[in-house]
């Protein structure tokens, strides 16, 4: 067995070095193969030179150099597909979490977990991300379905089936749970110690969380796990449509009866709703168009391969 550990890293030039060493000395302990993924998310300070360094200390240390900060979701993603581990480990490079309780995550693999995810359960951090965080895992929890108390937590353990199925953009990586979730696969959690940033700045304020919940919606739409887009949209329609038609017939039932008509507020409200229903609904069948091109690249998960009595122990890739 492998663990690939993959770590992104933005502006971490000091806190590196110790997270080498620290990493080291629990992954030699553990009784398997190891290697490590830095990604390396566009830095500006010496961090690539630092990584280089590593690179001359261990033949198991790989790094990938991202030209300008693409973000920590695009420094994953590409984490994952370098990975050749058959579990992999997720670890900001900021010495918040403890490298020591990779063997904790591991349990949870083994008694069944596809995904582990930490759960900062004494987070170090201002309140004013502890607060605006709480509420998130709350609506998150709700929304997802997931029951998790800690989505965003950067340290988590993954079988390799589970990153071969998701695409981690934008700034899902703070979704990564649901979107295992939904493919599914089995998510547990595990609480983890959490520590005080001991170099460098935090590169995310509480401003994150509004983006978190425009997020929320995306995902669920884009995965169509949770959300087809005209089942949502159709319904939001019809609702329109029912209410804009209602005032109509009503006059029209008046008009039928004999009686003048006159134009009236409702009637023009009637109107516009109508209108805007059809323009709902269109929009609904446009996003079903989009996603059923988008369909072609969708990449299952499976749990079993069996063609005409041929077992093929196929792990999915995005490449698949
Ligand atoms: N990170 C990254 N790209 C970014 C921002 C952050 O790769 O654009 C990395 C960062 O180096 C760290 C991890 O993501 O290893 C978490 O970032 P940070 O510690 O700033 O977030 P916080 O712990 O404050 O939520
Ligand atoms: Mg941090």
């Amino acid at each position: 067995m492998k663990i690939s550990v993959v770590i992104p890293c933005y502006n971490e030039q000091e806190a590196l070095p110790e997270l080498f060493d620290r990493l080291e000395e629990v992954l030699s302990g553990m009784a398997c193969d190891y290697e490590y993924v830095f990604v390396d998310d566009g830095s500006t300070d010496r961090t690539i030179a630092v990584l280089r360094t590593l690179r001359e200390r261990s033949p198991r240390v790989g790094v990938i150099s991202f030209r300008r900060n693409y973000g920590k979701s695009a420094a994953l993603n590409e984490g994952f597909r370098a990975a050749s581990g058959d579990l992999i480990v997720t670890i900001d490079a900021d010495l918040q979490d403890d490298p020591a309780e990779i063997p904790n995550l591991l349990k949870r693999i083994e008694a069944g977990a596809d995904l582990v995810s930490g759960w900062k359960t004494n987070r170090q951090d201002p309140p004013s991300k502890t607060l605006p965080s709480r509420v998130f895992n709350r609506v998150t929890s709700i929304v997802t379905g997931v029951r998790l108390h800690d989505f965003n937590c950067g340290f988590k353990m993954y079988r390799r089936e589970v990153v071969g199925a998701i695409t981690v953009y934008g700034e899902l990586h703070r979704f990564i749970p649901a979107l295992a979730a939904w493919e599914g696969f089995r998510v547990d959690e595990v609480g983890v110690r959490h520590y005080k940033r001991k170099y460098g700045k935090s590169k995310y304020g509480p401003r994150r969380f509004l983006n978190g919940f425009f997020d929320l919606i995306t995902t669920m739409f884009v995965t169509r796990r949770a959300l087809n887009p005209l089942h949502l949209f159709g319904r939001v329609a019809l609702v329109l449509f029912l209410l804009g038609l209602a005032p109509q017939l009503y006059f029209l039932v008046h008009w039928l009866a004999g009686n003048g008509l006159r134009v009236r507020p409702i009637m023009l409200l009637g109107f516009v709703l109508i209108i805007v229903a059809i323009q709902v609904a269109s929009i609904g069948l446009l996003a079903e168009l989009i996603s059923a091109r988008a369909a072609r690249e969708t990449v299952y998960a499976f749990k079993e391969y069996d063609v005409r009595g041929e077992r093929h122990p196929r792990v999915p890739t995005r490449s698949a």
